[in-house]
């Protein structure tokens, strides 16, 4: 989540110069929420303030609430003409995604177009799935071909949920590779408005009033600890998500009791707010964090070409469910798809559209776990 998209074209930046007080007040209030980080966050600041850290823990829950963000004017979306497109049939389609999934039980009520198409730059190949019975669900985007567990568990939330999905087709890669210009773009670090042909037609299915985004991502398990804030001795690994991970980006919020699929540390949602906001504020926060999710906020400051970024910056709902990879083998397959399942439902009940939800087919519970 955290490559560096080199050549992408910076974006203004908003809130600047309000970082310190805003990232204190941001650091309290996580504080406040989950007692257990209070001792960690009083040692970071005793060690920073010179004071004490029973005092520093006794100032930081005596803050009061801070006030509502900044409203400000969402960004207008790009619009941009349809892609080219064809129909293709999942049954046979050349395509590893599609060929762990030939059972036509799992495509009924579902039509699959290819879409290529040029941003300016880079060709990009992506598949969007269609609920054709429902077509007013959320907007799936699976940006990583290489995170298999994400496709597997987007079919089971098709049909639940409805909507529309886009997932990128970079041949089992993470990276987009463009044989043609030679450049290489991670498809999360493409959301720029200076790629309007990119963002719009990833997001061209939104309607009006915008439907809800969810993103699914897999990923490394643990974290290098040289990134984060908070080292917590013995721990560590090759990722940049996990929620035992903080940075000035990263805010963790994690479970209290660890429930499953919440008993491993890569397995969150990830919303985005404002840097000069409140977390709260974030699509389904408080209701996550009170549901005992393993919830990151991420206080966005200047976007990082990812949809989370764009999302907020143009005012739209977005969230994000990723868990541990698990590898491509059946079982690895099965438990990753289960735990983003899990989070989805879970989330679905809390904050999600409540017709959708009266509608979902009792099938849908079948087969989960
Ligand atoms: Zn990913």
């Amino acid at each position: 989540m955290s490559t560096t998209c080199s050549g992408c074209p910076s974006r203004p930046e908003r809130g600047r110069g309000i970082w310190p007080i805003a990232a204190l007040h941001n650091w309290l209030n996580v504080a406040r929420m989950r007692s257990g980080f209070v001792a960690t966050l009083s040692m970071i600041l005793a060690l920073a303030l010179g004071r004490p850290a029973a005092s520093v823990a006794q100032a930081a829950l005596a803050l009061p609430v801070p006030p509502s963000p900044t409203v400000m004017r969402p960004l207008p979306l790009p619009v941009v003409p349809p892609a080219w497109s064809e129909a293709i049939d999942p049954l046979t389609i050349d395509d590893e995604d599609f060929a762990r999934h030939r059972d036509p039980h799992e495509w009924t009520g579902l039509s699959v177009r290819r879409l290529i198409f040029s941003d300016g730059e880079i060709n990009w190949t992506v598949w969007r799935i269609v609920n054709e019975q429902r077509r007013d669900g959320p907007l799936w985007v699976l940006p990583h071909d290489n995170e298999n567990a994400t496709f597997d568990a987007v079919l089971v939330a098709l049909h639940s949920y409805g909507g529309i999905a886009m997932a990128i087709d970079d041949r089992a890669g993470r990276m987009n590779y463009d044989a043609t210009s030679g450049a290489s773009v991670d498809p999360n670090r493409h959301f720029y408005d200076a790629i309007p042909l990119y963002a719009g037609r990833i997001l061209a299915d939104l309607g009006d009033p915008p439907r809800l985004i969810i993103a699914l991502h897999t990923n490394t398990p643990g974290f290098d600890p040289s990134l984060s804030l908070c080292p917590i001795a013995g721990l560590g690994g090759g990722g940049d998500i996990s929620i035992r991970l903080c940075t000035a980006r990263y805010i963790p919020h994690p479970s209290l009791t660890h429930p499953w699929p919440f008993d491993d540390d890569d397995t969150v949602a990830l919303v985005p707010y404002a840097v000069d906001g409140d977390w709260r504020t974030g699509f389904c926060a408080r209701q996550l964090s009170t549901a005992g999710f393993n919830l990151i906020t991420e206080r966005v400051a200047t976007s990082d070409g990812s949809l989370s970024n764009y999302a907020l910056f143009h005012g739209l709902q977005y969230i994000n469910f990723e868990t541990r990879e698990r590898g491509s083998d059946a079982v690895g397959l099965a438990n990753a798809r289960a735990r983003l399942v899990a989070m989805i439902d879970r989330m679905m009940t809390l904050c999600g559209d409540q017709q959708l939800l009266a509608l979902r087919p009792v099938a849908a519970d079948k087969g989960r776990r």
